[in-house]
């Protein structure tokens, strides 16, 4: 009773732990900081992992939580990209948001994220003013909304486009580059894609995981280029409030670094949801091996999707690495420590004796970077991790980028040496002198 009388906030965050942390982490704020409640409702397709549930059954009491009634899968295609997937879950879900609103009083504002814009019509009707939380960079929130232009003025595949997007106080972007779902104009996803962020200028306002000193050219320019656009608040870095999960959560992970050397480890994780195919997954050993550092590995098994388990993280799968090239085991047990499927990632990334951070460039995982000054190794694989890498690597220059060959596979070599540079080269002293700076 007494939370319905407290100015109320509904948060609606897309399916995906990718999504889920950020967006529960900013209605955190939003309690904490103006004393609102929340009433925090999920979307979903599929079970909760265990890594969802434990995630949320750390709560604090003012937000409470609803799961909407699971969307039944025959409503969703199988094989259909992600974003699809997500868009779908949340226009069958209208619905019962509708219901929820009914039944809440004091509303003050609803909050979703970057695929739930179809919500602001539910807020509409009952005169709730809509808002974005947009959990990713500005370089990439001021690239969307110059696509629809561009959807207009370039006929080609934007990979094929042989001048770069130039926005104002940013590097020049290549349309190869671009985020997932422009990447096949034919694709479903790129139709829901423009659908969506067509919407953005529906919002009230836009909150943005990011801060002044990281992206000043991007922030100044969405702030003035156009009187149209909604607000944008950049309110980052906001990233998980406490180190999260059980306490004895990840011990061996943490007692192998507590035995390393100060700044001597690469912490190796791609995400809650990124895999490597096989071929990649032995080069990556090899190299790691070659680099003679030392390097705490989150694996997963193999796989020819760059994000098979997004919808899945968290679950236990192969810990037998019976996937990784023969005897590498061995050959790296007293320099590497492998972590099947899930470390604490924040944990790891605070601990003294890590020192670096090869990453899949997730905007959580950047930030988490940056708050602990950990100068980065960008491996981009899916969503906006590419104009991420971008962005890291040549306008900020806290990360080094490996090259791939032609087929998009890093080799051995090449991973050795980059790793080596950042670890003891350098470059990697500029770029970590640099995140320490961001991190101050
Ligand atoms: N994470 C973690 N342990 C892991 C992998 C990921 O704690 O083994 C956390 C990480 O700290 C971050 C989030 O999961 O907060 C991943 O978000 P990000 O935006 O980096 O990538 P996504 O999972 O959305 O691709």
């Amino acid at each position: 009773q007494e939370t319905n009388q407290k100015p109320h906030v509904v948060v609606i965050p897309s399916p995906g732990m990718g999504h889920l942390i950020p967006v529960v982490e900013f209605a955190k704020l939003l309690h904490h900081h103006h004393h609102f409640s929340i009433s925090l409702l999920l979307p979903s397709s599929s079970p909760p992992t265990t890594a969802q549930t434990t995630f949320l059954s750390a709560l604090p009491p003012a937000i409470s939580l609803t799961f909407l009634p699971r969307v039944d899968s025959s409503l969703i295609p199988s094989n259909v990209a992600h974003e699809v997937t997500i868009h779908l879950t949340h226009f069958h879900c209208l619905s019962h948001v509708r219901s929820a609103l009914s039944s809440l009083t004091n509303v003050v504002a609803l909050v979703t994220d970057l695929f739930g814009t179809d919500y602001f019509d539910v807020a509409r009707e009952f005169n709730v003013p809509p808002y974005m939380y947009f959990t990713t960079n500005a370089f990439c929130l001021l690239s969307f909304f110059h696509m629809p232009k561009l959807h207009e003025t370039v006929s080609c595949e934007y990979r094929d486009m042989v001048e770069p997007l130039v926005l104002p106080g940013c590097v020049p972007l290549y349309g190869k580059d671009f985020v997932d779902p422009a990447r096949d104009r034919q694709d479903e996803a790129y139709r829901v894609f423009l659908y969506q962020i067509k919407r953005y200028v529906l919002a009230e306002g836009i909150f943005e995981n990011t801060f002044l000193d990281l992206e000043p050219g991007a922030i100044h320019a969405l702030k003035t280029e156009d009187p149209n656009r909604p607000e944008i608040y950049p309110v980052g870095p906001i990233i998980k409030s406490d180190l999260g999960g059980e306490a004895n959560e990840g011990l061996e992970c943490l007692s192998w670094l507590d035995q390393q050397p100060p700044g001597s480890v690469l912490f190796v994780c791609f995400g809650s949801g990124g895999t490597l195919s096989n071929e990649q997954i032995n080069e990556l050993a090899i190299g790691l091996e070659n680099s003679g550092q030392r390097f705490l590995w989150v694996v997963r098994a193999p796989s020819n999707s760059s994000q098979d388990s997004f919808f899945t993280q968290g679950s236990d799968k192969d810990d037998s690495f019976g996937f990784l090239p023969k005897g590498c085991l061995d050959r790296i047990k007293n320099r590497g420590l492998l972590v099947p499927s899930w470390a604490p990632q924040l944990k790891v990334l605070s601990h003294k004796s890590t020192g670096g951070f090869l990453s899949h460039c997730g905007w959580n995982s950047t930030l988490e970077s940056i708050v602990y000054g950990l100068p980065m190794i960008a491996w981009p694989l899916y969503a906006e991790q590419r104009m991420s890498a971008v962005l890291l690597n040549e306008g900020i220059k806290v990360a080094l980028r490996p090259k791939a060959k032609e087929s998009g596979v890093v080799e051995a070599d090449e991973i050795a040496r980059v790793v080596k540079e950042l670890m003891e080269g350098g470059e990697g002293k500029k770029a970590r002198e640099k995140m320490k700076e961001l991190s101050e």
